[in-house]
């Protein structure tokens, strides 16, 4: 376990410690002590990601968690390349690229796709599903001619599960299970290595969700592709992710695996967003104890001191209100950012 004596004597996470003995190898993904701040409309900074680091391993998935606003899709956004960080890196497959520009972005970005939420808004309402997915073919200059660029379409549609008559529709003759599926279909004309998937599924109706899902684990497999799996929904990043990341203000809280994160969460805030989760069973639902997380998430441009959770959190005693709790190790792998996180294990 990679990790680092701070001043204070706490053991303070490093994104490469989660590897364990194997050391980088394998790792796909980095992130280092990410920040984007800008200015808010008041004239005050706004710490919208403000020191976010983690690794993702090939062929893993990383459930990034966390209310709106908490910051992860800003993450993502910068983990893409579609916007720069104030500070931090980014490495991917070892190589730093968070300040890539020109040629070398262009390369960057055939080996991370973002996949967005709303695939209605995200496909061009003019085009065909064909024309939709030829013109990705040609701007990476890949196809070398119609003929061939039609060819990887069909291959592209039956990888996720379309069609070949789907290419001749337009988006709007679609449903949007289909359009989320040219969506995928889009992010994999260019043969990425890395998706990041920004709530991937929370415009679709329910019903067609474990669908989606389903099939984005399949290609998981079949591609050995690596996930960063951006989500509101608890319950829903614990049943693709391989260890979930959750994220407050900014910041991670908790990080771990899924069982350990979703089934035996160490921060307070993990433990709302666990409650926040749907039981069916009506009686286990009454049984539930009170909620540990009151009011709303706090403006990003005026953080609480301490911790940055301590005013909607039920165990919170003086020292939250004065230390700003590390993010440090609690457990083999197991990360939290709080000052009573061993209280919160028994
Ligand atoms: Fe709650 Fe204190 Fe832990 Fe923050 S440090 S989550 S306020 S108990």
């Amino acid at each position: 376990m990679r990790t680092r004596r701070t001043g204070a004597g706490a053991t303070r996470y490093e994104p490469g410690g989660l590897l364990g003995s194997a050391g980088p190898v394998g790792v796909m993904l980095t992130v280092e002590s990410l920040v984007k701040h800008y200015r808010g409309r008041g004239g005050g900074v706004v710490r919208a990601v403000d020191g976010v680091s983690f690794s993702v391993r090939r062929g893993e998935t990383l459930g990034v968690v966390g209310e709106s606003g908490c910051g992860k899709s800003t993450t993502a956004t910068m983990v893409v390349r579609l916007d720069d960080p104030t500070s931090g890196r980014i490495l991917l497959d070892g190589e730093d690229i968070t300040r890539a520009r020109g040629a070398r972005l262009r390369s960057v970005r055939r080996r991370i796709q973002l996949l967005f939420q709303d695939p209605y808004s995200a496909l061009n309402p003019r085009l065909t599903v064909e024309r939709t997915l030829a013109e990705v073919l040609q701007v990476h200059g890949l196809g070398r001619d119609d003929a061939a660029r039609r060819a990887r379409v069909d291959e592209l549609l039956s990888l996720v599960g379309l069609s070949g008559s789907v290419a001749r529709r337009y988006p709007h003759q679609l449903s949007g299970g289909q359009r989320q599926r040219v969506g995928i279909a889009r992010a994999l004309v260019v043969s990425p290595e890395v998706l990041v998937l920004d709530e991937p599924v929370s415009a679709l109706d329910v019903s067609v969700r474990a669908e989606v899902m389903n099939l984005l684990a399949r290609l998981q497999g079949e591609l050995g592709l690596t996930y960063l799996f951006i989500s509101h929904d608890l319950g829903m990043v614990r049943h693709i992710s391989d260890r979930i990341a959750v994220m407050h203000l900014g910041r991670i809280v908790e990080l771990g695996t899924w069982r350990q994160v979703s089934d035996s969460p160490l921060h307070p805030y993990t433990r709302a967003l666990q409650d926040a989760v749907p039981v069916p069973d009506p009686e286990a639902e009454a049984r539930r104890a009170a909620p540990v997380v009151v009011g709303d998430v706090p403006d990003a441009a005026h953080p609480p001191s301490g911790c940055r959770f301590h005013p909607r959190c039920a165990y919170a005693e003086d020292v939250c209100q004065r230390d700003d709790p590390l993010l440090r190790e609690v457990g083999a792998g197991r990360f939290a950012a709080c000052h009573f996180a061993e209280r919160l294990e028994s």
